[in-house]
């Protein structure tokens, strides 16, 4: 059959054809590569399964490219691996499997190409092209695969429930697709998921955490994230997402339901920014209302704080799904931190100073907080979203304007801390942040010019309040 790819892969093909002719073993494409071809999508690794030793075959397919190419492999695994220009091909001998209750791993044994596919986890993973003389090009697609893609359909080769309680990130890896592929998934597949969800409990948090990324990264993440919530995973994986879920009424009076509105930010977002860590930021963004609701007689629901308790909780849940700990996780926080000080300036009255604070509070990551809070509007009324829309159209010209007068995003006050140890002959300590810290307020709240003359003459009046003499 003709799929569609590039000269340079043809060749490949053509290679790896030759090779294993010369090795003596049939081998075909295989797996995501056959299946992302057939879609017409982006391509990474091309899988090639061969009826024998995959390591020798990779040997003698890197032996027929050139000197310089090398062979990575790993003898345990059976599998091999070839880079080649941008492309990078993975072999492995065809295989049977077979799992036990208690263990992930399978036991594996050699086998044939049918054993292979029939190892695999959806029918659209099973296809196969072979690279073999008699039949090149041929697919091989003995579960109906190429019509599941044409239905857009998740399903298993084998019994689902058999699928999923061998391997249970079949069952993230299962709605990871149908996120990522806009797919349904079979309504028996899924019911085998919602009846298998205790068992994700055996996969390693780096492995789901690899798949909720992907989610995180698909065109519309709320399609994975509500479908691991209705499966059943999502309360065992992050519990904190679905305790955003439900609204709650008190005297007739309810509240919106944060899950599904925080679902409809993160799509939002998605719509205008690619960055894994801007769509965490919001699917984080509410994490802390649950812990700050209250019902306020005469006033409704409040969630008074939750941008800080939400904050808050950013290292903990980055700890516990194991994301990495560093400047992405202090974006995320900072972001859920900030979330509701845009929509505070869109008050009347409001002073160059709050408009200054914000530059400095928000400094590189205003662009992305704007974003954050314009994904942030979900109300169904037309009118409401064009006057909000609005109203950040406003903050954005204030902020511009703020800034271009006072260069305040990314500013040092005048005076360092330095400065001022050496000024009063003193020690790194409480006091010293104590007059940086007044410096600093003085400037952003407009009490002083942003300037080092007015910084030193107020931190000389500073330190006579505190007792302090310059000691030159
Ligand atoms: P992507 O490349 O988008 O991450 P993929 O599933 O195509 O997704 P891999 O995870 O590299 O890429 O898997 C390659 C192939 O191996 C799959 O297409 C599938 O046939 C098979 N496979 C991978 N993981 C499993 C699994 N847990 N159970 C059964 N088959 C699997």
């Amino acid at each position: 059959m003709q799929i569609p790819c590039r000269a340079r892969e043809k060749e490949l093909f053509e290679c790896v054809a030759k090779a294993a002719r010369q090795v003596g073993v049939p081998c075909y494409l295989i797996g995501g590569f056959v299946r992302d071809k057939l879609l017409n999508r982006g391509t990474k690794d091309m899988d090639i399964v061969c009826v024998g030793d995959g390591i020798a075959l990779a040997h003698r397919v890197a032996a027929l490219l050139g000197p310089a190419i090398k062979v990575n492999y790993f003898r345990n695994f059976g599998t091999a691996q070839v880079r080649y220009q941008d492309l990078d091909i993975e072999f492995v001998g065809a295989r049977k499997e077979s799992y036990s209750r208690d263990s992930r791993n399978p036991v594996v044994a050699p086998g044939s190409l049918e054993d292979d596919q029939l190892r695999r986890d959806f029918t659209i993973n099973a296809l196969a092209i072979s690279l073999n003389e008699a039949d090149y090009g041929q697919l091989i697609d003995p579960f109906n695969g190429v019509q599941d893609l044409e239905d857009k359909l998740i399903r298993t080769p084998l019994s689902p429930a058999q699928t999923f309680s061998d391997d249970p990130l079949r069952m993230m890896r299962a709605i990871r697709f149908a996120s990522q592929l806009g797919f349904a998934i079979l309504p028996e597949t899924f019911q085998a998921i919602r009846e298998n969800a205790d068992r994700i409990r055996i996969i390693s948090q780096e492995r789901i955490t690899d798949e909720l990324n992907k989610i995180m990264l698909s065109a519309k993440p709320s399609v994975g994230l509500d479908l691991l919530y209705q499966a059943g995973i999502l309360k065992i994986i992050f519990p904190q997402m679905t305790d955003l879920v439900g609204v709650e009424m008190v005297d007739g009076k309810g509240h919106k339901d944060n899950f599904y509105h925080t679902l409809q930010v993160i799509d939002n977002i998605s719509r205008h920014t690619k960055d894994l860590w801007l769509r965490w930021a919001a699917l984080l963004h509410d994490i802390g209302k649950p812990a700050t609701k209250r019902f306020e007689e005469g006033h409704g629901w409040t969630f008074h704080g939750h941008d800080a308790v939400g904050g808050k909780m950013v290292p903990r849940i980055f700890t516990k799904l194991k994301l990495p700990q560093n400047e992405k996780m202090r974006l995320v926080r900072k972001l859920v931190e900030l979330h509701l000080r845009p929509i505070s300036l869109t008050k009347e009255n409001i002073t160059d100073s709050a408009i200054r604070r914000l530059l400095f509070d928000a400094g590189d990551d205003l662009e992305a907080l704007m974003m954050l809070c314009e994904a942030d509007i979900t109300s169904k009324n037309r009118a409401k979203v064009k006057r909000y829309l609005e109203n950040f159209e406003m903050v954005r010209e204030r902020l511009k304007e703020v800034e271009e007068s006072d260069r305040i995003r990314n500013w040092q006050p005048p005076v360092t801390g330095e400065m001022i140890m050496e000024t009063f002959g003193l020690k790194p300590g409480r006091v010293v942040g104590e007059l940086k810290n007044a410096i600093r307020e003085a400037i952003l709240d407009g009490e002083i010019p942003n300037s080092y003359e007015a910084a030193y003459q107020f931190m000389l009046q500073k330190a006579r309040e505190l007792d302090l003499t310059p000691v030159k």
